[in-house]
């Protein structure tokens, strides 16, 4: 919403509703005619602007002032006011309807007569803004000509029944400034511009009054609801134009019903305060959110183009076929259901396909061609906005708000419920059911119901199908008091059961008004764990040394669990584990040994072996070959340095020990010793050893004398 369509909208009502009527004749006067709504659309704010109500009568059109926001539910009727006037201002003491046919059409007046509908488009600019920006050959194709033009929608969505035809004529410059939003002194200037052209205007049923943008009007466009006229604020499109002359041709808007109860979404609530409406939030129609869709049922039926005949009152429980709504020859097109609680509102259900090219050409997989779209909204003949019911409340958008085959919408108020039966291309099936009033009789309870181990962890049910004087919708299974599962057929089989258990299963059949069978019941127990794990897999044996095997395998399965493995050596258990790996020490250094191992259950059962065979490393006998040995004395500080050549080894040197005169000096892993100046004379040796503890011959023998 920007501000500039807020204080718009604002300076309009004033010039509407202006009160204070200077001179005004004292004491009451009685005029009949026709009540229109007069109402803007700002599509971008998604708000309805500049309402207000007219008195149209045989010879002049009055505006209403009333104390409050006067009966807008009698719009299209014919009504008898008493007040007082001033000028074209009557100020309202009492308004009542009159009965009779209205021009606009009441409900006795709707008939499904072939129409023509001829438009005049007057295009006109202003004295301060002379732009012209489109073309009248470009009006004449949104209006007339395209394809997609606004009047090959009426005639598809009108069954053929409304042909609109007319011209379009200008560009007039009208003798005012587009300041302010006078749409009614331009709309009188452009007749007179055209007028003046040479352009005849009688014989048309409606004027489109096109300009370019005025930032004083806050709104796209403008429409008497029902009437002759509209105006279009440069949005010259499908929508703008469809909208408005559908406003014209007596709907209102479509708009969402969004309703929440302890925080959570819910579909519909018993409580108004629990509920908002969103203007323009059908997404389904031009006169939601839509750009192209036709209108729904509920309108088309307030067009004209949906006889009575054509239309279904659901007053008994049962089911019904709903037609689709873009097909000429379906039938009924809607259907609707009185909300018992509320006054003046039923549930109105339609039914569409994917049809044409242009206008309802939903995709195969959209949510309003797979399921009935439920909206609340008045009777035919009250002209007020509808309201399009999400039965998908967990998730917030409208696009999915259809309810879908196998579904069900109950209402809290009335207690009606529908549940959709079934789709195709040819029409909808739905159950419609009331609680209290209509279907109080339960289903009769499910027969011979049966609890048969599936297996050792599952158990089948099955049990013969109630009957119901509407029909059953389901049945609710429970296992030990609690409910498990609802479906539709007569079997269910619970799974994910403890081994040889028993439980207590009980059936309801239930009806599409909530009533509910007496319950079947009948106890279950699950068969034995006679099936044993899988054979543990990829089972390999790896000698870590010559006295040390690890083992190591994959897991096996079970239906119910593995409980552990048995290892056995050569035929005789060694380990039982969880893991699925297990190491083995004290084996004899070159020895073979087969390896098997083995899962097993809870139960018992066992698995096959797998089996393996690991052979140990040799033990280390050999002993190092004896290093070489090199002595030296350093002149200046009289050190002794020792090295020696390294020695080879079939596993490995783990390192050296050096001697003098025959006893133990140094262990160390380097092949060099040095030692401080020591006076005397000495005699090294130096020997090599592995880890198994085999020690080399000695090496040579070196004596030296430091001074
Ligand atoms: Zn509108």
């Amino acid at each position: 919403m920007h501000p500039t369509s807020r204080r718009l909208c604002a300076s309009l009502v004033g010039l509407i509703f202006a009160v204070t009527i200077a001179g005004s004749v004292a004491g009451g006067a009685r005029w009949t005619g026709e009540l229109q709504l007069t109402h803007g659309d700002d599509f971008r704010a998604g708000r309805s602007v500049a309402d207000g109500l007219v008195l149209r009568t045989a010879d002049s059109t009055y505006l209403l002032a009333f104390d409050g926001r006067g009966p807008r539910h009698l719009a299209g009727k014919r009504v008898t006011v008493t007040g007082t006037h001033s000028g074209n201002r009557i100020t309202v003491s009492s308004i009542a309807a009159a009965g009779g046919t209205s021009d606009g059409g009441t409900t006795s007046s709707l008939t499904t007569a072939a129409t023509t509908k001829r438009v005049a488009v007057l295009l006109f600019n202003f004295q301060n803004d002379t732009r012209q920006p489109y073309t009248p050959s470009f009006a004449t194709g949104v209006m007339f000509n395209n394809a997609n033009s606004v009047a090959n929608y009426f005639a598809e969505e009108s069954y053929g029944q409304y042909s609109v035809t007319g011209g379009v004529f200008g560009w007039y410059t009208i003798p005012y400034d587009n300041t302010g939003c006078s749409y009614s002194a331009w709309a009188t200037a452009a007749k007179s511009a055209a007028t003046a052209a040479g352009v005849s205007l009688s014989g048309y049923t409606n004027f489109v009054y096109a300009f370019p943008s005025a930032s004083g009007c806050g709104w796209s466009g403008l429409a008497y609801l029902p009437g002759s006229e509209s105006w279009n604020n440069n949005s010259m499109g499908l929508r703008t134009n469809s909208h408005e002359l559908s406003h014209n041709w007596g709907v209102h808007h479509a708009s969402t019903i969004s309703c929440s109860e302890g925080g959570v979404r819910v579909s519909l609530s018993a409580n108004a305060a629990n509920c908002t409406a969103s203007e323009y939030g059908d997404p389904f129609t031009v006169m939601g959110a839509a750009q192209t869709r036709h209108s729904h049922a509920e309108h088309k039926a307030q067009m004209t183009w949906v006889p009575t005949a054509e239309r279904q009152d659901a007053t008994s429980a049962g089911s019904y076929s709903v037609g689709v709504n873009e097909q000429s020859a379906a039938s009924p097109k809607v259907v609707r259901v009185a909300r018992a609680g509320a006054t003046n509102q039923w549930f109105y259900l339609e039914f569409r396909q994917p049809f044409g090219s242009y206008f309802d050409n939903f995709a195969a997989t959209d949510p309003a061609v797979n399921g009935v779209t439920i909206r609340l909204a008045a009777d035919y003949a009250t002209r007020t906005q509808s309201k399009l019911i999400d039965t998908t409340p967990g998730t917030t958008s409208f696009g999915d708000a259809p309810l879908a085959a196998g579904r069900t919408f109950t209402d809290p108020l009335s207690g009606v419920s529908i549940t959709t039966q079934s789709v195709s291309s040819a029409g909808a099936t739905v159950l419609v059911s009331f609680a209290g009033g209509g279907d109080t009789q339960p289903p009769t309870t499910p027969g011979n119901l049966v609890a048969t181990p599936s297996g050792s962890t599952s158990i089948a049910l099955s049990w013969s199908a109630s009957t119901d004087n509407v029909g059953v919708s389901g049945y609710r299974v429970s296992r030990n008091g609690s409910q498990v599962a609802t479906v539709s057929g007569t079997t269910w089989t619970d799974s994910g059961l403890a081994v040889g258990t028993s439980y207590t299963y009980s059936v309801v059949a239930y009806d599409a008004a909530g009533n509910v069978s007496p319950a079947a019941s009948a106890v279950g127990t699950t068969g034995p764990d006679t099936q044993a794990p899988s054979t543990p897999g990829n089972l390999v044996g790896t000698p870590m040394s010559s006295t040390t095997a690890a083992l190591s395998w994959t897991a096996s399965t079970d239906n119910v669990g593995v409980a552990g493995y048995r290892v056995s050596r050569d035929g005789t258990l060694v380990a039982t584990v969880t893991a699925t790996s297990w190491t083995e020490s004290g084996l004899s250094p070159g020895a073979s040994y087969k390896y098997s191992v083995l899962a097993f259950d809870a139960a018992g059962n066992a698995s096959a072996e797998a089996t393996t065979v690991t052979t140990m490393l040799s033990a280390d006998t050999e002993a190092p070959s004896a290093p070489t040995l090199t002595v030296t004395v350093n002149a200046k500080n009289g050190r002794t340095s020792l090295s020696w050549t390294a020695s080879t080894d079939n596993v490995g040197v783990a390192g050296y020990r050096v001697y003098r005169d025959g006893a133990l000096l140094a262990t160390t892993t380097r092949t060099s010793y040095t030692l401080r100046k020591q006076s005397g004379t000495f005699t090294y040796y130096v020997v090599a050893f592995d880890a198994a503890g085999n020690v080399s011959a000695s090496s040579n023998t070196a004596t030296v004398t430091v001074k």
